[in-house]
């Protein structure tokens, strides 16, 4: 965070976000009122969110363990971090392998506020976090703390879980996550988790029109939509399933079985 200012007024408290809606699902205290109010709303219709935000944590822990157990990731870049909520994907990583070394990014100012907690890292290993916009990836990758602390010669896993819904089609997700995947070394990971549409369409429509009506656009897609994210790349077994059944066999001591199916998929595959 060296060199970033933040000012308190960078904290828009006057509309709902997504990454503070996420919190008060996960039942963090990192909102305000106005989240707290929005969120309430889409509970109201979609009860599930909570195990739905839930089953997302759990696929992070899975995939960012089995990524620095068996894969033997040393480096990882985080977009899309959300409010720190423990453990944390370093803390994961460094459990596993506590050299390891992890970048963050988000572009909310709330995820900056706390981003210390994002920092504690093991002696052994480095966390940093970036203020950056995906929308815009030399935001990331012409940052000198992301070069201080991975080594892009070097595979990396880049995850980026529950982002993508938030990308519409006409900001070109595809072509964003293509462009991501290129800036990484062969041997790299792409890790991810997306919003699917719920089974019951009545739901899909009203969360999307509440999200909508809070200024944020969110777009559920298919497996099959969510799977070309994936294009080019070899995805790890099981492919892309519904984010429970992901490596479920996978248990730590840190991480909650979620068995609930909820409308999220989620997949891991290798750069070659
Ligand atoms: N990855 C975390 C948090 C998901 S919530 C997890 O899976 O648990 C989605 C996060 O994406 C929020 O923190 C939000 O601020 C962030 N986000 C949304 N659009 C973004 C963008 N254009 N650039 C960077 N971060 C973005």
């Amino acid at each position: 965070m060296a060199g970033y200012i933040f000012r308190a007024e960078d904290i828009d408290t006057s509309k709902p976000h997504s990454a503070r809606m996420y919190d008060y699902f996960l039942g963090g205290k990192t909102h305000y009122e106005v989240d707290a109010l929005a969120a309430e709303k889409v509970l109201a219709v979609w009860p599930r969110a909570k195990v739905w935000a839930r089953a997302n944590r759990s696929f992070m822990h899975r995939s960012t363990h089995w990524l620095a157990a068996e894969a033997g990731i040393r480096q990882f870049l985080d977009i899309g971090t959300g409010v720190p909520t423990e453990p944390n994907l370093h803390q994961i990583a460094q459990r596993v392998a506590p050299d390891s070394r992890v970048v963050y990014a988000d572009h909310d100012p709330i995820v900056l506020t706390y981003a210390d907690a994002l920092l504690r890292s093991a002696p052994a290993g480095r966390a940093a976090y970036l203020h950056a916009d995906v929308l815009r990836p030399e935001t990331i990758f012409d940052a000198p703390v992301l070069h201080d602390t991975i080594d892009l010669s070097q595979p990396v896993a880049l995850s980026l879980n529950a982002l993508l819904h938030f990308v519409p089609d006409e900001k070109g997700p595809y072509e964003l996550v293509a462009h991501l995947v290129d800036q990484l070394a062969p041997g790299s990971y792409l890790a991810l988790s997306h919003g699917a549409p719920d089974d019951d369409p009545v739901t899909t429509a009203r969360v999307t029109e509440l999200y909508r009506s809070s200024g944020i656009t969110v777009v559920g897609r298919t497996q099959d939509q969510v799977t070309r994210f994936f294009d080019g790349l070899e995805l790890v077994e099981p492919g892309v399933t519904m984010i429970s059944a992901w490596k479920s066999e996978i248990d730590q001591p840190l991480t909650e079985v979620i068995d609930a199916e909820v409308s999220l998929f989620a997949g891991v595959a290798r750069k070659v």
